[in-house]
């Protein structure tokens, strides 16, 4: 993909909306919702709550599915947004291989409907979740943005249709974007209040949080088999907050005029499912037991950043990104809301 360099200086001052946010009420999108909000951007956020909770967001809203051209067509209408952040998509590498037809209809189609939606109303600057699935079984590690994207499952496949869609409207319709293919998000937001609560829950940390609430009577590790030093899956956890902050200054820099960027957002830095449940022992004083299971379809042994294109892109360093951080902001969260936000 054809990446400008334009260097890493970053100005926040320069940053325009209103930014409309597809999935604004899960999980990443609501943490970046908050860093817009904080720099005074309007925002209005599209969600229809599938996996999005009403709780977490404070702005504007449209209850609306990207299935629904009439309404997206009628929000950029109405909201004449500068910018879109798109993070409404399903995201389980499992669920994409037993159901595939979710995954193209959702990842694929309904982003499609977004990109005409966009076409129509002229709005050209797009930050996109994408992921490190788009890389399959990487080459070499850590994984640069060099190595090439082959995934090996629907989930990063479909992911990797939008990188592919968005170029081809890049070069024929003028279409500006980034494609932030992100590692592990983790961790929840300072104030305590926003975090990760899914239903069902499948990701490493939240799950260890229910161990450390005494919701679950043991972590099941997948796998102890793997070409690893203690044989368990490593993993790049990245702080949502970090995430969210890369978003700004993807923004920043398609508005600064940058045409198209790809970029990883990882630490560079990658921990073991054994790491990170001693890691959870000492923060939550918690015993967590634990099961050796057998390993989960389609997890690779190791998932690592390299590389310093996001540094060199958009000055973007995961300040917050520590792995007793994130467990901490986590435990936090999890502390607060044992049932996660509503229930
Ligand atoms: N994992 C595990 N037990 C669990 C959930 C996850 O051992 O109950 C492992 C999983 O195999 C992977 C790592 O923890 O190696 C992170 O998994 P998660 O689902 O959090 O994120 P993914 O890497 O799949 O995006």
């Amino acid at each position: 993909m054809a990446t400008d360099s334009p260097g890493t200086e970053v100005d926040f001052a320069n940053l325009s909306g209103p930014v409309l946010v597809l999935g604004g009420a899960g999980y990443i999108g609501s943490h970046t919702v908050r860093a817009l909000e904080r720099l005074g951007i309007p925002v209005v956020v599209l969600d229809n709550f599938s996996t999005g909770h009403p709780e977490a967001v404070n702005v504007p809203l449209v209850e609306a599915s990207l299935a629904d051209r009439e309404t997206l067509a009628r929000t950029f209408d109405e909201w004449e947004p500068r910018a879109v952040m798109h993070f409404a998509a399903r995201c389980y590498v499992g669920e994409s291989v037993e159901d595939p037809s979710i995954y193209y209809r959702e990842n694929v189609i309904h982003a499609w409907n977004l990109l005409e939606a966009m076409r129509e109303a002229g709005c050209q600057e797009l930050i996109f979740s994408s992921t490190c699935a788009t890389y399959g079984n990487p080459v070499a590690l850590p994984i640069t943005e060099e190595n090439p994207q082959v995934p090996v499952n629907p989930y990063g496949r479909t992911k990797l249709h939008m990188e592919h869609m968005m170029e081809d409207y890049a070069q024929a319709y003028g279409l500006r974007f980034a494609a932030l293919r992100y590692f592990n998000a983790a961790g929840a937001s300072q104030e305590g209040d926003l975090g990760e609560d899914h239903s069902p829950e499948t990701h490493l940390i939240p799950l260890l949080m229910q161990v450390a609430l005494g919701q679950r009577d043991e972590i099941a590790i997948f796998g102890g088999d793997y070409p690893t030093p203690d044989g368990t899956c490593i993993r790049d956890y990245v702080h949502v907050e970090d995430l969210a902050d890369a978003h700004l200054r993807a923004l920043s820099r398609l508005q600064a005029g940058v045409h198209t960027l790809a970029c990883n957002l990882g630490t560079g830095l990658g921990y073991s499912v054994r790491e990170v449940i001693e890691a959870v022992r000492r923060i939550t004083r918690h015993p967590i037991p634990e099961r050796m299971t057998g390993r989960r379809a389609g997890d690779p042994p190791e998932l690592v950043s390299g590389g310093s294109r996001a540094l060199e892109h958009l000055g973007w360093r995961p300040a917050r990104s520590a792995l007793e951080k994130i467990l901490s902001d986590a435990w936090r969260f999890h502390e607060a809301h044992p049932k996660g936000y509503s229930r």
